[in-house]
């Protein structure tokens, strides 16, 4: 693991951001799970994409479907059959990897090199990503049911219940944040391929047709890039990059990653992809319902075209970490986003054993409380609390002194320049929206 992300890692850890899944049993592969901070985290990421997606635009349609859904979707969608990646196995050890992932390859058979072994590996076979599970109580009765590998199909099968019931007029869109399972072959890199991770997806439904289609997959690789750049991505970090044929997942046409440069390479954070009619098609014919659009204009009954704009949440957070950590002569800071970190503010009286400081303080806390997500503290001197603030990324740090007592301002600390001024109580609020 690389330097950046090991101390990445390790802030996650000290300073409750994200923690190994079921740790105190040695942990699940694969697994982990949000800490207060983190849960905050998260929480500010996709209410941040909901705001851009569903909010912003006309048309569009949040929804949120079952995790646990007829086998025979996932037949139907074709992921039973194709939702497959190489695997091989190294004949030394039995070490399962991804035959297209060449780094894991490359690290495992410098392992065995350094200790004299020759490797071989077995050839490629297909293994399916799906992870299942079993429902009913009855032993003998039970049935194996798939955990969702996307977000997308709860949509997909939703799509008559939304045009019967909110009589959307063509182009509308879609929305959906959950969780999603893949039984990864080679989870690694923290959070960057989990088991169990969250995706955040747009599917916009359009009128099959060569010019309306380039309009709107411009129109959403333009949005979703502006995303990450409004919350502060360095532009330089990330790009597009087009997939080449032979990468094109089953469903997919034309797909383009947005991708932000790791530690560890150029890694894909997002996916546009024109998954055509693909989905609606096989759902009409495998369900034998209309899946099919009436427009009320031209009088014309279609199967829509899908521009679906699909990303991860836990991917997204760690490339916003990792883009936020700077290490400074001597401090550590997260210059994250004020909408993304986790407390907007930190408010601290000057000394904590000055009863008349700590009350105002308290006020002042308990009124913001009531706005924003703002953390207490009193530990240690002033010092010590701006540096833990900056390292978990917090914009603003709030004194309490004995100025504050005489003429009602408060001294304001910012994280990223250091600048302390003074402001009058009532501005705190002007300051923190
Ligand atoms: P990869 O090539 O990295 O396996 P993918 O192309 O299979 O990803 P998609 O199926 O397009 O990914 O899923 C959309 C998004 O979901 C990805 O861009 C990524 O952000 C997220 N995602 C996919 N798999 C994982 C995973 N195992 N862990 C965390 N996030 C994931």
């Amino acid at each position: 693991m690389s330097d950046k992300l090991e101390k990445i890692v390790s802030l996650c850890k000290r300073r409750g951001f994200i923690f190994p899944g079921s740790e105190i049993y040695g942990g699940l592969r694969g697994t982990w799970d949000y800490g207060p901070l983190g849960a905050e985290l998260k929480h500010n990421l996709k209410q941040s994409w909901w705001d851009s997606v569903v909010k912003s635009n006309e048309n569009i349609f949040g929804i949120q479907a079952a995790i646990l859904m007829n086998p025979k979707v996932w037949q139907s969608s074709g992921h039973t059959e194709t939702f497959n990646d190489p695997l091989i196995e190294c004949k030394v050890c039995h070490e399962r990897v991804r035959s297209d992932q060449n780094e894991e390859k490359k690290h495992h058979e410098e392992w065995h090199k350094k200790r004299n072994e020759n490797i071989d590996w077995t050839e490629p076979k297909k293994f399916n990503l799906l992870v299942e599970a079993k429902l009913g109580v009855v032993e003998s009765e039970k049935s194996s049911v798939y955990l969702r590998g996307e977000i997308t199909q709860g949509v997909h099968v939703n799509f008559k219940n939304i045009i019967d019931s909110m009589h959307p007029k063509i182009p509308f869109g879609i929305a959906q944040i959950g969780k999603a399972f893949r039984n990864e072959i080679t989870p690694g890199n923290f959070t960057y391929r989990s088991r169990e991770f969250e995706q955040m997806e747009l599917q916009w439904y359009i009128k099959p047709d060569q010019q309306e289609w380039k309009r709107w997959f411009g129109y959403w690789k333009e949005l979703r890039m502006k995303w990450y750049l409004s919350l502060g991505m360095d532009k330089d970090r990330i790009h597009f990059r087009k997939q080449d044929s032979e990468e094109l997942a089953h469903y997919a046409r034309e797909a383009w990653d947005i991708e932000y440069e790791t530690p560890f390479g150029w890694r894909e954070c997002e996916g546009i992809h024109d998954r055509s009619d693909w989905d609606l098609s096989r759902h009409s014919k495998f369900s034998g319902q209309d899946l099919s659009y009436f427009d009320p204009e031209t009088k014309e009954r279609f199967i829509p075209w899908v521009i679906e704009t699909s990303g991860g949440v836990d991917r997204a957070l760690l490339f916003f970490l990792l883009d936020a950590y700077c290490e400074e002569e001597d401090r550590v800071v997260l210059k994250l986003h004020p909408k993304l970190a986790p407390y907007k503010a930190a408010v601290f009286p000057l000394l904590k054993n000055k009863p008349e400081l700590v009350s105002k303080a308290k006020e002042i806390y308990d009124s913001l409380r009531k706005e924003f997500s703002v953390v207490w503290d009193d530990r240690g001197n002033i010092g010590k609390r701006y540096y833990s603030q900056d390292e978990i990324g917090t914009p603003v740090c709030i004194t309490v002194d004995f100025q504050t007592l005489e003429d009602g301002t408060v001294t304001i600390r910012d994280r990223d320049s250091m600048e302390q001024k003074r402001i009058i109580i009532s501005d705190i609020n002007g300051l923190l929206n």
